[in-house]
């Protein structure tokens, strides 16, 4: 559930897209908390990574999900041996730490999950640890970072408006063509001309949005297909099984999809 990178790691790719590394670094200037808003796979969390990297900050990662309790960010007393002791959880280690909390799609999770970060999105920046009675400030540089899919029907159910607004938003998409293709072939060390096809494609397949797909071709599964391919798996099987078959279990739709890639591939 949870991941660290220290600063000493390798500094990860990331194809900046428009001005989203000055925002973000004027933002944690101020120690404003930042949402990072758009579909699955686009970069969200690579640019979370990146950024961490460029502040030499440590990450810890939270994958939310709905049975995520505030306990589980928070933290626990444990039974050891007779005794009980308290283990710190990812949030609360971020907050006295002063690494990054990255809650990835915080909407996933139940309520009393999401109320536990509103003292820590405004200017007081402290965490209350209710079952030890305690509140903790946050160290100087903390900062809490949250992830959602405005896809999703969850759009920011359990999160208070007056909180939504505490965050700096950005906004993320599937980036513009060239800039697509060079991440593609980057990150699946396929050259250009192959990383172009499968960016050319997955362009018309992402029109095909309007017609029953609930998710669109990612970025991320033209990583995937360019990966395979680049490991001896034939083109058009690479599109099936990385990007086709994932995205949808219906028949017809599938064929339409397969249909685009087999236009370039
Ligand atoms: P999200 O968190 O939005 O679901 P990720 O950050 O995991 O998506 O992105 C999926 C993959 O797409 C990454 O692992 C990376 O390979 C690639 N990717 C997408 N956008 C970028 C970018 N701007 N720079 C570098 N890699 C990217």
């Amino acid at each position: 559930m949870e991941t660290m990178r220290t600063a000493a790691d390798q500094a990860p790719f990331y194809q900046p897209v428009g001005n989203e590394v000055e925002i973000f670094e004027a933002a944690y200037r101020k120690r404003l908390p930042v949402m990072l808003k758009g579909p699955t796979g686009c970069g969200k969390t690579r640019f979370v990574e990146y950024m961490a990297h460029r502040l030499r900050r440590p990450l810890i990662t939270v994958a939310c999900h709905e049975d995520l309790t505030s306990s589980d960010l928070v933290g626990r007393f444990l039974l050891e041996g007779a005794e009980t002791v308290w283990q710190d959880g990812p949030l609360t280690q971020a907050v006295k730490t002063g690494a990054f909390c990255y809650l990835d799609e915080i909407v996933e999770a139940r309520t009393d999950t999401t109320v536990v970060i509103h003292p820590l999105t405004d200017h007081r920046r402290h965490l209350p640890l209710e079952k030890r009675g305690q509140e903790i400030q946050a160290h100087d540089d903390f900062m809490l970072v949250i992830s959602y899919n405005p896809g999703y029907q969850t759009v920011l159910k359990d999160l208070k408006p007056s909180t939504k607004q505490r965050f700096v938003a950005l906004t993320f998409d599937y980036p513009p063509e060239e800039i697509e293709a060079r991440i593609v072939a980057h990150e699946a060390g396929v050259d250009a001309a192959l990383a172009g096809k499968l960016v050319a494609a997955a362009r018309k397949a992402r029109n095909l949005k309007d017609h029953g797909l609930q998710e669109v071709t990612s970025t991320r599964a033209l990583v995937y297909a360019g990966s395979l391919m680049a490991s001896g798996v034939a083109p058009l099987e690479a599109c099936q099984v990385a990007i086709v078959n994932p995205q949808t279990d219906d028949a017809e739709l599938a064929e339409a999809l397969m249909e685009i890639f087999r236009a370039y591939f």
